[in-house]
Formats: C-alpha cells, sequence, structure tokens
C-alpha cells in the first residue's frame, strides 16, 4: 500500500527528505522536525482523527 502523502508532512504539508522526519504513532502520518512536537502538529493531529471518525460514521453513504 503506497500512499504519496507518505513523503509529505502532514502538518504543513513540506516535502520530507529520508531521514529527516518523524513518526506521529497515533495518526500513522510522517511530521518533518520543524513541526514535530509543535502545538500545530497536535492540532492537525486532532484534526486527522476528527476526519477519521467521520469517514467511518460516514462510510456506508
Ligand atoms: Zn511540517
Amino acid at each position: 500500500m503506497e500512499i504519496q502523502d507518505n513523503h509529505r508532512c502532514f502538518v504543513c504539508k513540506s516535502t520530507l527528505k529520508k531521514d529527516q522526519y518523524r513518526m506521529n504513532t497515533s495518526v500513522m502520518k510522517p511530521v518533518c522536525l520543524q513541526c514535530a512536537g509543535s502545538e500545530k502538529e497536535k492540532q492537525s493531529e486532532e484534526n486527522l482523527l476528527d476526519s477519521l471518525a467521520d469517514g467511518l460514521v460516514c462510510g456506508c453513504i
């Protein structure tokens, strides 16, 4: 399963270089070193989890 998003920071959407990012284990998405641990990361994480939850609820449509 290949997802193009895997090569972008899920917070700022910047392109990631090899070994220049961390994995956010809550959402299983990569985050660049600038965003890692920041307030923005937490917000994006929550937004993402919310949208994932919505997707599950609305998956039947
Ligand atoms: Zn970033």
